[in-house]
């Protein structure tokens, strides 16, 4: 089969290796019918992630179909249409039993890690994809959602919600800011209005990602390269701040101004990758009672979201602006890794 394998920093390509096959009575076989590519690609492919090893196939979102199944699969079955979650979940460790499927301690990959697809296992960048932990891992692709709004129920829509709204504990009537406005910081602005935010203010550097935020539920936007750009936030609340600021970018600045606009017994939610120390100004910060969460998604509210998105409640196909071939997934890559230029969002992939 074809797979698009990481040959190191900087060096990806898109090449003949073996097909999978079972390695355990859990595991499933998926011919990909969608797949996508994920800024933490875009990390793994800098450097920036050492745990993936040259040779490793990246990918961990996408829909496929089931050609095999291991013995001990019996809730799944050969043409199954599925969406693979990018957290692994073993089903029965302690952290599986509480949900918080991030931290499986399943030995596949590694214990300890949900995510593996891609990362510590070769992931869904291919024809075929060999998935671990089927039945606990997999979610049949409901009626009145398709391939390639199911790809992005994989990561980017639970993981806007999860660890940006629900950790940001975004309640009715709240305001809150959503700083970056790329595909992760959009899902939480599509899915904070879940809860009945009162406002939801989309801040970027680029003006053209602020107005494209309010197709995806954003009712203000702020340009944060104005001078004025914490005025314009606070002008929105009663002036004393947001009730959640959620960070979806990942750098120290960024952080740093959601700190700037959260009002005292507000909540800070960061979703960003870092991959530089951010300074915690503790000594400021101890007496303003504001909560900071983070973390990697669970992706226990997949099915949930899938059937917002069956429903219209979510517009995910909004997410989706490129379409290729699997064949075609180095241009896939160049569009994507070019995003300023090109106005990427998702790039589907589809077989
Ligand atoms: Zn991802
Ligand atoms: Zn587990």
């Amino acid at each position: 089969m074809k797979a698009l394998v990481y040959k190191g920093p900087g060096q990806k390509s898109w090449e003949d290796v073996p097909d999978p096959v079972i390695l355990q009575p859990t595991d499933v076989i998926v011919k990909m019918d969608v797949t996508t590519i994920c800024g933490t690609d875009l990390h793994i492919l800098k450097g920036d992630v050492p745990a993936v090893t040259p040779g490793r196939i990246l990918g961990h979102e996408g829909v496929g179909t089931i050609t095999e199944v291991g013995s001990a699969v019996t809730g799944l079955t050969v043409g199954d249409q599925v969406i693979l979650s990018c957290i692994s979940a073993c089903g029965h460790c302690d952290f599986c039993k509480q949900g918080v499927f991030s931290h499986c301690l399943g030995a596949e990959g590694a214990s300890g890690i949900g995510w593996i697809f891609g990362h510590l296992i070769d992931g869904t960048q291919a024809e075929f994809v060999r998935v671990p932990y089927a039945e606990t891992s997999v979610y049949l692709l409901p009626a009145g959602v398709t391939p390639e709004q199911g790809a992005l129920l994989s990561d980017i829509l639970p993981t806007g919600h999860e660890i940006g709204v629900k950790y940001g504990q975004v309640k009715a009537g709240d305001v809150v800011a959503v700083v970056g406005t790329g595909p992760v910081g959009l899902a939480v602005i599509a899915t904070a209005g879940l809860y009945g935010a009162s406002r939801i203010i989309a801040v970027d550097i680029d003006s053209n990602r602020v107005e494209q935020a309010k197709k995806f539920g954003a009712t203000d936007g702020v340009v944060s390269t104005d001078a004025d750009w914490k005025d314009q936030v606070l002008a929105l609340t009663d002036g004393l701040g947001v009730d959640v600021a959620i960070e979806a970018v990942g750098l120290p600045e960024t952080f740093a101004m959601c700190l700037d606009i959260v009002r005292p017994a507000g909540h800070v939610a960061n979703v960003g990758v870092h991959g530089r120390p951010v300074e915690l100004p503790l000594q400021n910060l101890w007496i303003s009672n504001v909560s900071i969460s983070m973390g990697l998604v669970n992706t226990n509210t997949l099915g949930t979201l899938a059937k917002l998105v069956a429903q219209k409640k979510i517009d995910a196909d909004l997410f989706v602006s490129h379409t290729f071939a699997m064949g075609e997934i180095m241009d896939a890559y160049d569009v994507f890794g070019r995003a300023a230029e090109t106005k990427a969002l998702k790039v589907i992939i589809n077989a």
